[in-house]
Formats: structure tokens, C-alpha cells, sequence
């Protein structure tokens, strides 16, 4: 199994260079030559099976230069047993009689990036020793709040890497912010920037590309990586739970073997629903990817119109890790469906850097329509239905998954849809307390993030995670902020070069 580069299809690269370069040096992104399959009986004989060994099967297909024993290291460490609050790591939970919902926020970081985030660091540096042996690798990350706790978290103090993570001072929760600022670690920096969450992922990206910095870098025995989740490495781990998702349906009896299911995701880079993507064409029965996004809807225009337009105002909403307005994975489906025209998606990227608008032909339009539907929710809608779902159906949503269930419900109404579906939930309800108060009450006390938790767990008897309930007795580690111009000199400093 061979990666190409979505810019340059003549590339081509083992899994391990893909992980550890985590982007192409055309700016394109890797994507598997050919993608593997699953047939029905390999889904039905995940039912038995662990979430590591569902996992080591799904992998094994991906990363063929890792031997066996590398793998099932990789994977048996990330979701060793105690790591995730569920036994089963990502587990369906029943909302109705055609509705699951599959938990993804089990991790020390309460949020689905550590699905990804867990196994990354153990993939990347099983992969930069085959790669480029003799090199630190550093992770740098722009984050819009939960993938920089995910990353931190999953590197910290893990040998041969250091990590440095910037993001937008205003548009995190202070959840986040506390989990990012408490950071404990060696290894580890963080950084506030001036700007919205597109700023510090251009920054990152500059910087990445930028072949006098990687020089800097190697003078000094270190190179970049990503954790971002333009990375392979990040996008791998997610396929899997859509796999895991389908053989639990199956052992759940809501599904007969073949019948599909729907899946529902709450997008912001599109990294979450690409994944799902990639497990329909592996041949997992997935009947439409319904992409949910906040009132930031450029995915819904593009996804219903097939042009992409990123001029328009961008809104800081309740559901911080999707006000995105240039959805970095997107580049990849694109390539897939236009057949692999690396040619085309270059166009597409430079029109999108150029004038921040593209249009898709007719032909990948028509591609899109087969699989994808799209909506969105804005703020005091979601609020609404997360307050419904907990009356109704006793479901205590975050906000994230409250615009997927917003979404969805809109959907159904509108298709009158009875497939079996699952939704993908992305937070704890504690890490945007503030937010899931105000949803059920109209308003929430003043108080700090971190008490508010204790209020909602007062009101609805759910206990706070402990990775939340821990963080008031933690120390500040990291106040810093900078422009978005001074972003390099900051990583110099950082690094101490
Ligand atoms: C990152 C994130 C998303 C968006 O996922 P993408 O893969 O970027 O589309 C949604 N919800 C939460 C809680 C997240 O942290």
C-alpha cells in the first residue's frame, strides 16, 4: 500500500514518510493509492472483538510497512485499558428506535480527538525511525481548542518529539484554554495568537512549507511534523471507529448484515467525516454522510451548490471547533472524486488561495450528491434541541453533537429518511458547560468554566469527567501571546534555536 500526494499523483511514499512528513512538499496532502476493502464477513467477524484488535485489523490494511508486532504495540498502547472511560473506547449509545449515538469523547482530553491523538504520537515515532532516523521530530499545531489538549496529551514527554501549539486567544472556551494552559510535560509549549482559528492554521502551514525554516531545523537535528489532521496519521485512526460503529449496529440487531446505516458528523476541517468517507469506499454499508456544521456553513453551500466560498463573515459561535471557514481535508475527497485529477484539485487550491472561492465540475458535483447531504444549525436553534433531547429522550449533548443531532433532525424531517443512523458526538457536555446551562436553563450563574461543571452536574446527575474535575488544582504553565506575523520567531524561541 503506497500514499501519493493529492497535487502530484506521480509521488509515491510508504505509510511511514507520509506519518512523518504529514504533508506533501507541494502542499498537497497523502492520500492511499488504492483504497483497501472490507468485505461483509471481515465486518461481521469484528463483533467479537476488541476496539484494539478491531483496530489492528483496520490498520494492518493501511500501513503496510509496519510489521504486526509494531502495530499491535501502537494500537494496544493508545487504547490500553483505563485510558477511555468506556470499556469499548467508542461506544453506541441507543437516543431512539433508528438512532445511535456513537461517543467519541472517552478520552483523557473529553473530546474525539483523542481517538486520533492517543495512537498518533506511537504511529509517528514507530514511523520517523524507519523515515528519518536520526531526527527529533517536532509537532506543530494549530488548534481551534480540541485537537492542541488531544495533542499535548498524546506527546507529552513521549521521547524524540517536542510539541508547540498556537490558537486564536478568543475563540476557545475557557474549558480549553485551562486544559491547554495547565499543560504538564517537558516537551511541550503553548501559545496564544492574535487571530481567528484560519490565521494560526495559515501560520502553521507557512511555516510547515517553508524551506528556509526546515533547514533552520535540520542544522539543529530536529524536523517537523504534523498532528494536525491533514496527517494521515490522524485521519487512519478515525476510520476505524466507523467500522467499529457498523459491527456494533450489527450486534445490536439494528442492522442486517449489508443493510446501511447513515452516519451524521459534526464538521469543521472535514477530517471527522472524511474518515467515514474512506470506511464506505473500504465497503463499509454507509448509505449518505450527513455533514452538520454551525452557522460558519460553508460546507453546506459547497456540499449543496458546488461552489466553495470562503468570503463571507465568520462567526464565533457556542461550537468553537467548527468555526472554520477553510476545511484544510476537503482537498482530499476532492481528489478522490475527480478521479484523481491532481491537475484540477491544484486549480481548485489556487483559485481557494487566490480569490478564497472555487467551483467543482459538474461531474464531481454529481459525485457529491450520491453520498453527501449537508446542513446547518445556528446557535439558539441547537440550544433548543439540546435542551429537547435531554426532556425527550434523556440525552445530555455538548454543543458540537448538538448541531449534529440539529441537523439530523431537520434531515429526516425533510426526507422522511428511516435509516438506521449514526451520529457522531464529539464532546463531553463538560467541556462547554456554560453553553449546555444556558441550553437547558435560558442562563447559566457567572462563574468560572470548571464550577459551572458542578452546576450542570448538580442539575442533571451526571458525573464530570475526571480529566475536567481535576484541572482547578493544576498550576498555569503557559500565558504567552503573539501576532500572527511573529508566529515563526515564537517557534524559534520556543525551540531554543
Ligand atoms: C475537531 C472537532 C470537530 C470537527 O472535526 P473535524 O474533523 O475538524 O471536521 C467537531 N467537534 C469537536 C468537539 C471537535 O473537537
Amino acid at each position: 500500500m503506497l500514499y501519493t500526494s493529492t497535487r502530484d499523483k506521480s509521488l509515491r511514499v510508504e505509510a511511514s514518510e507520509a506519518i512523518t512528513r504529514g504533508i506533501s512538499e507541494d502542499g498537497g496532502l497523502f492520500v492511499p493509492v488504492d483504497i483497501p476493502t472490507l468485505s461483509l464477513q471481515d465486518l461481521q467477524d469484528m463483533i467479537p472483538l476488541s476496539y484494539i484488535e478491531r483496530a489492528k485489523k483496520v490498520l494492518s490494511l493501511y500501513l503496510t510497512d509496519f510489521t504486526p508486532e509494531e502495530i499491535d504495540s501502537c494500537v494496544s498502547g493508545a487504547y490500553a485499558p483505563g485510558k477511555f472511560s468506556s470499556e469499548k473506547v467508542a461506544p453506541l449509545v441507543t437516543l431512539d428506535d433508528r438512532t445511535e449515538v456513537l461517543e467519541l469523547f472517552r478520552g483523557p482530553t473529553c473530546a474525539f480527538k483523542d481517538m486520533a491523538l492517543q495512537l498518533l504520537p506511537y504511529l509517528l515515532t514507530t514511523a520517523s525511525k524507519k523515515a528519518a532516523p536520526d531526527k527529533e521530530i517536532v509537532i506543530l499545531v494549530a488548534t481551534s481548542g480540541d485537537t492542541g489538549k488531544a495533542a499535548l496529551e498524546g506527546f507529552k514527554d513521549v521521547p524524540g518529539t517536542r510539541i508547540l501549539v498556537f490558537y486564536p486567544k478568543d475563540g476557545v472556551s475557557p474549558m480549553q484554554q485551562l486544559q491547554m494552559a495547565t499543560q504538564e510535560g517537558e516537551n511541550v509549549s503553548v501559545c496564544a495568537i492574535r487571530g481567528n482559528f484560519d490565521d494560526a492554521q495559515s501560520g502553521v502551514k507557512t511555516i510547515f512549507t517553508d524551506r528556509a525554516v526546515a533547514e533552520k531545523l535540520s542544522e539543529n537535528g530536529l524536523m517537523f511534523s504534523s498532528a494536525n489532521s491533514i496527517n494521515w496519521g490522524r485521519l487512519v485512526p478515525q476510520i476505524v471507529y466507523y467500522c467499529s460503529a457498523y459491527a456494533d449496529l450489527l450486534e445490536k440487531g439494528k442492522v442486517a448484515p449489508g443493510e446501511p446505516m447513515n452516519v451524521v458528523v459534526p464538521t469543521g476541517n472535514f477530517g471527522n467525516i472524511l474518515a467515514a468517507y474512506y470506511a464506505k469506499r473500504m465497503g463499509v454499508p454507509v448509505k449518505t454522510l450527513l455533514c452538520a456544521s454551525n452557522a460558519n456553513n460553508v460546507l453546506t453551500d459547497f456540499l449543496t451548490t458546488g461552489t466553495y466560498d470562503r468570503n463571507r463573515t465568520f462567526y464565533t459561535t457556542m461550537s468553537p471547533s467548527m468555526d472554520i471557514l477553510i476545511s484544510s481535508n476537503l482537498e482530499r475527497l476532492l481528489f478522490h472524486l475527480s478521479g484523481e485529477d491532481d491537475a484540477a484539485v491544484r486549480t481548485w487550491m489556487d483559485a481557494l488561495a487566490k480569490t478564497g472561492k472555487y467551483t467543482v465540475t459538474d461531474d464531481v458535483f454529481a459525485k457529491i450528491k450520491e453520498t453527501f447531504a449537508a446542513g446547518f444549525a445556528d446557535d439558539p436553534t441547537v440550544s433548543g434541541v439540546i435542551r429537547k433531547t435531554y426532556e425527550e429522550e434523556g440525552y445530555l449533548s455538548d454543543t458540537h453533537t448538538g448541531v449534529a443531532i440539529t441537523v439530523y433532525r431537520d434531515y429526516t424531517a425533510k426526507t422522511g429518511d428511516t435509516t438506521e443512523t449514526v451520529i457522531a458526538a464529539t464532546a463531553s457536555p463538560y467541556k462547554f458547560s456554560k453553553s449546555v446551562l444556558i441550553a437547558l436553563d435560558g442562563s447559566a450563574p457567572e462563574l468560572p468554566e470548571f464550577e459551572m461543571a458542578g452546576v450542570l452536574c448538580e442539575k442533571t446527575g451526571i458525573p464530570v469527567p475526571a480529566p475536567l474535575s481535576n484541572l482547578k488544582d493544576k498550576t498555569v504553565r503557559f500565558s504567552a501571546d503573539c501576532a500572527v506575523d511573529e508566529m515563526e520567531q515564537q517557534v524559534y524561541d520556543m525551540l531554543r534555536i
